[in-house]
């Protein structure tokens, strides 16, 4: 029997405010259904973060938060090593911001050295991304899905050439305004929706979980799930008009 799939959910007492937990709850069940054993590691600061995950999550906080976390991550070191092996670290928000190579925080908007993770800077936005967004994303078989969240973030995240956008976006803002939404890089991806993000978008958390196992994922239609995605994109795609 192989081992379990291991979920690692970094930082919540830092990263939690915006219910992105719920993403490691999605992954850990999707393999369930599966018949797949998961199971989920929750690390907090001070604790040591394993080097055995399959999919690292890191989600969204407050400025001071996400400076703490990013000097915690840093000191312990073993997320590097995980992902020099292959592990995927999916980052939402915060997450995504101290992911990159910088980003910056309070008044004077210091500048806080990221994980250098994902070859992106966040600087403060024009103005604070508050709203539902829906976007495009093109999966590696080259098809298309529709990927909705809500967005809440004062920074704006600029890629540089190592980096590729992760969606267009339709309604938002997402990265800075400029169309584009979340990066990856190799198996590290970033994106700004919170939602949980994967709970909206059930095929975004099985490319994770493939990306990490490295093969196809049996299929698990859902009619339900179909129908409350139909309805979500519509509701939004009407308000959007006002935004
Ligand atoms: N503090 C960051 C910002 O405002 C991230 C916010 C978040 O995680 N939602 O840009």
């Amino acid at each position: 029997m192989s081992a379990p799939v291991e979920i690692v959910l970094l930082y919540q007492s830092l990263l939690g405010i915006y219910g992105d937990r719920g993403n490691a709850m999605v992954l850990r069940q999707r393999l369930a259904w599966r018949g797949i054993d998961a199971t989920l590691t929750i690390v907090e600061p001070g604790d040591s973060v394993p080097t055995t995950g399959a999919v690292y999550l890191l989600g969204g906080g407050e400025d001071a938060a996400q400076t703490s976390a990013v000097r915690a991550l840093k000191a312990d070191g073993h997320l590097f090593g995980a992902i020099e092996r292959g592990a995927v670290l999916f980052a939402v928000c915060a997450g995504y911001q101290i992911a990159g190579r910088t980003f910056t925080v309070g008044e004077n908007d210091d500048v806080i050295d990221g994980l250098g993770l994902l070859d992106v800077t966040t600087t403060r936005g024009t103005e604070r991304a508050v709203g539902e967004v829906l976007s495009t994303w093109t999966k590696p078989d080259g098809t298309e899905s529709l990927l909705t969240g809500f967005e809440n973030h004062g920074g704006f995240t600029y890629l540089g050439p190592d980096a590729t956008p992760l969606a267009r976006v339709e309604i938002g803002v997402g990265n800075s305004g400029d169309g584009t939404d979340g990066a990856v890089q190799g198996t590290v991806l970033g994106i700004y929706p919170h939602g949980p993000i994967l709970a909206r978008n059930p095929d975004l958390a099985d490319h994770l979980l493939e990306l990490a196992l490295g093969h196809d994922l049996d299929p698990l239609p859902n009619p339900e799930l179909d129908e409350l995605r139909r309805q979500r994109i519509a509701a939004v795609r009407k308000a959007g008009l006002r935004r």
